[in-house]
């Protein structure tokens, strides 16, 4: 599971991991596939566990290019969970409203509550990546984000919340692919956008961008995953073993049942 950790305050070198890698399940899509549902169960057990002791809160950072499979990986990995204990918070551009407040203050109102896990489509890590890429506000603004999202993070941990960031890495040709699906596929096409061209004109600066920021805030208390996902089953067995591992760690259990409940007669 520590495989596609990023390890805390190490050098990280986006361009030399491999998309494409599928590591101990080279030729074992079968195999992969059997664990993930196998994962999956697990899961939804755990999850019913967190939402009935509601103790513990999760929150579940994805990002990733366009294309890279955020949508996909909420739709598989979570399937069958509860949609009462599981939120998903989409983070666009910024309306009026927000953009009249300090950028995380969106991002704060969206996190779990006790007994939740919220996964995140996008999230404040966007504040220094899309913003840093089109120079929405200057270096020294951006430059300081860093330090202030640790801190964010550090005290969302400290009062309760497990944190775990999922960087979903695909190739620059996977993502030609999967464009090229949206424009010939009639069921894909609404999620083509013109815009996600010019995004795809700016991979080198993305790539550094993400490669900045997830050196900087893997820490401890919320963890960076750099999930190889050119391969789609592969992402999702990835992300489900992490979050299983994650959750099990926690050693959560039923809240204890009312005494005497062994005596009660229902009439
Ligand atoms: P999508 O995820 O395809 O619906 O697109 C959402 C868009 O919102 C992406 O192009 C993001 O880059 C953009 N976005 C998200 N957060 C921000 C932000 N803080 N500032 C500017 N653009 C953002
Ligand atoms: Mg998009």
């Amino acid at each position: 599971m520590n495989r596609y950790r990023v390890t805390p305050g190490s050098d990280l070198d986006l361009r030399s991991l491999d998309p494409a890698d599928s590591a101990a399940f080279e030729g074992a899509k079968k195999e992969g596939r059997k664990l993930a549902s196998n994962l999956n169960a697990r899961l939804e057990i755990l999850q019913e566990v967190l939402y009935a002791e509601n103790r513990h809160k999760v929150l579940i950072v994805l990002q990733a290019m366009d294309t890279g499979g955020k949508d996909g990986t909420i739709r598989h990995v979570f399937d069958g969970t509860n949609p009462q204990g599981v939120t998903v918070a989409s983070f666009k551009k910024p309306t009026t409203e927000e953009m009249a407040h300090d950028y995380l203050w969106r991002v704060h109102a969206r996190t779990p509550k006790r007994g939740e896990i919220t996964i995140f489509n996008r999230s404040h890590y966007e504040d220094v990546l899309v913003v840093r890429v089109h120079d929405l506000v200057p270096e020294e603004v951006w430059g300081r984000r860093y330090e202030h999202i640790n801190q964010f993070e550090k005290r969302l941990a400290d009062e309760g919340t497990t944190i775990l960031k999922f960087f979903l890495h695909i190739s620059k040709d996977e993502q030609k692919a999967r464009l090229q699906d949206r424009l010939d596929i009639q069921e894909k096409n609404w999620k083509f956008a013109a815009g996600d061209l010019d995004e795809r004109k700016l991979w080198d600066d993305y790539l550094d961008a993400y490669q900045d920021a997830l050196e900087r805030t893997s820490t401890e208390w919320a963890p960076w995953y750099v999930v190889p996902a050119d391969r789609k089953w592969y992402r999702n067995l990835m992300i489900s073993e992490v979050l299983v591992e994650t959750l099990e760690s926690l050693e959560m259990r039923y809240p204890d049942p009312e005494p005497g409940l062994d005596s009660i007669i229902i009439e």
